[in-house]
């Protein structure tokens, strides 16, 4: 027998239960008693200001207040996700949607209940329970209502920033949520518990719209969680496509543009531009009628930060923001983003009106006219910047290339490429087809232009090349939005079939063709021709399911 929903019942009522004149304690009391919750010991917080989030993160978790007034937290043993820990309930309303494997690895019903019992066993020993009710999707009509239910004022803060947070009137309606994650992270799971093959378990149920953490702090976990739940529900209930991509939007123009990416290819890095609204950095919906953000916030990377470099996130950090496992000097409280003793992905979190050009809410009414592929290609070979024809964009996107770089794990001495499927695969749940053939027909109807951007290293691979600097990445997207970049010239790029611009304002137009780039023109030939081979591999196991001229639309390979 599961245990009912009682949980998320008992909170949802319009109130501060630890508030000793509310009204409903008794009755809530009695519910929470019946879930095994013992309400003379725990006290819950639901949306608790910020202020008082921080003091309960400074008094009970050691945080620390930044030198800018952001609240400098750790996550403990995990600094990043656990793709490997993660599991999807395998139940009869989902399991034919699901695209099950690697990805999407199957847990039986009985388990998860033994693990969310697990879990709210755990909250029960804890003096404080934060509840945070938000919602997920800016468009009304297809946004879903979030609880968060922890134990770290730190993990309630972080949702409160990356959820959409709700106006007083909202809260006071939210009623029963849509979707529930119970984050006991800082609990392990039981491995001898069936299929628990480490002490970390991050699973998500759609029968129950429930998420259970175990055994890690990382709250990017909560995050990607919801995100998970939108690749399902977007499609399968709403009919439409969600995206791992940021978008921003031109001031004068209102034209829209998409950037897909895998992590670290620059997404929140670009899409913050001084001359366009910010619409998010991560997760958006390519609805029917134009494109939404589903999160309220922004996750950035802090690695080698800096105001000159990345203004609006810099100065984004500040009271509200979170800043996760960065390193600080303790006699000023400076955050010192060169330093990655902690980890490579220090990030920070902050609500997404931080970045001055928001556009709250972060809806656009129109259709993308630019769609932007970022990859981070540590062999240098791809171009700095090339137009793609539609049958190539569905090709890279179903392909889904970047580059792992050395020094972000240990052991990787040379770069490893990632081919992740839809830019996303981590996070997808559906078969790849059913998100790659919605976004063909939304570009075919609305002939988006498509540009494939390398962000990665340019003038030879990594160790002789270096990474294509900022400014130039952000000079071509410039060209892109004024439109001059569609009126220039361009070459054909041999073995990938790209069109590649022959000058592009404010790039040197040695930069824009690896040819002329790499000064050992042996050295790169056997690059370009390796990784065209790594492409066609990768691209095997998609080849039944698109016509010809995507499958031909791919880089043509000698052996
Ligand atoms: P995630 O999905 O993990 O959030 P992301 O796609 O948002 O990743 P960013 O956070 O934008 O990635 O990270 C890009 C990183 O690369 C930043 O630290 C940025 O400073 C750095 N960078 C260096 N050169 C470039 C470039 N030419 N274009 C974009 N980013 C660059
Ligand atoms: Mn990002």
């Amino acid at each position: 027998m599961p245990t009912p929903h009682v949980t998320p019942f008992v909170l949802g009522a319009n109130s501060y239960f630890y508030h000793p004149e509310n009204a409903f304690l008794g009755k809530d009391l009695e519910y929470f008693s019946q879930a095994g919750f013992d309400m003379d010991h725990v006290q819950l917080k639901r949306n608790a200001p910020v202020a008082e989030l921080y003091e309960d993160a400074i008094r009970y978790e050691g945080a620390i207040i930044s030198a800018s007034g952001a609240l400098i937290n750790f996550s403990g043993k995990k600094t990043g996700r656990s793709p490997k820990d993660k599991r999807i309930v395998y139940e009869e309303t989902s399991k034919d949607d699901i695209w099950w494997g690697p990805v999407n690895i199957k847990m039986d019903e009985h388990t998860f209940e033994i693990n969310r019992e697990r879990a709210i066993d755990y909250l029960n020993t804890r003096d404080n329970v934060y509840v945070f009710d938000g919602f997920a999707g800016w468009d009304p009509k297809y946004r879903i209502k979030v609880r968060v239910v922890c134990a770290r004022a730190y993990h309630a803060l972080f949702m409160n920033n990356m959820l959409i947070r709700p106006t007083e009137e909202e809260l006071a309606q939210f009623g029963e949520p849509d979707f529930v994650i119970y984050n006991a992270g800082q609990f392990p799971a039981n491995r001898f518990t069936t299929g628990m093959t480490s002490t970390t378990s991050v699973e998500i149920n759609f029968k129950r719209m429930e998420m259970v953490i175990l055994g890690t702090e990382y709250a990017g976990e909560m995050k990607k969680g919801v995100f998970s739940v939108m690749h399902y529900l977007q499609p399968v209930k709403f009919g439409q496509l969600s995206l791992h991509s940021s978008a921003n939007i031109g001031m004068e123009k209102g034209d829209v543009t998409l950037f897909f990416g895998l992590s670290g290819t620059g997404k929140t890095t670009l899409s913050a531009d001084p001359n366009r609204e910010l619409i998010g950095d991560d997760e958006h919906v390519w609805s029917d009628t134009g494109v939404f953000n589903i999160e309220g916030g922004c996750y950035a990377k802090c690695i080698n930060l800096s105001a000159e470099k990345e203004p609006e996130i810099y100065r984004a950090i500040r009271f509200g923001s979170i800043l996760e496992n960065v390193v600080f000097n303790p006699a000023n409280r400076l955050p010192d983003y060169d330093d990655v003793s902690t980890t490579e992905n220090t990030r920070c979190a902050y609500p997404i009106e931080y970045i001055p050009n928001a556009r709250i809410p972060c809806i656009a009414d129109q259709h993308p006219s630019n769609i932007i592929m970022l990859t981070c290609d540590a062999y240098g070979v791809l171009p700095p910047v090339s137009k793609l024809t539609s049958a190539q964009a569905q090709y890279h996107f179903l392909a889904g290339y970047t580059s792992k770089t050395p020094g972000t794990e240990d052991g990787v001495l040379e770069p490893i490429p990632t081919f992740s499927t839809c830019y996303s695969a981590p996070f997808i749940v559906l078969h790849p087809g059913r998100y790659a053939s919605m976004l063909a027909s939304k570009m075919e109807s609305t002939q988006a232009s498509c540009w494939l951007i390398n962000t990665g290293w340019v003038g030879g691979k990594f160790g002789t090349g270096s990474r294509c600097p900022l400014k130039y990445t952000r000079a071509i997207i410039n060209a892109i939005h004024s439109g001059s970049i569609a009126s220039a010239t361009y070459t054909t790029y041999d073995i990938f079939g790209l069109q590649i611009p022959t000058s592009v304002e404010g790039v040197p137009s040695e930069v824009l063709n690896p040819r002329m780039a790499w000064e050992d023109t042996e050295a790169f030939e056997k690059e370009r021709i390796r990784l065209a081979n790594m492409f066609a591999k990768a691209f095997k196991g998609f080849e039944d399911q698109v016509d010809s001229a995507v499958k031909s639309a791919g880089p043509t390979v000698t052996i």
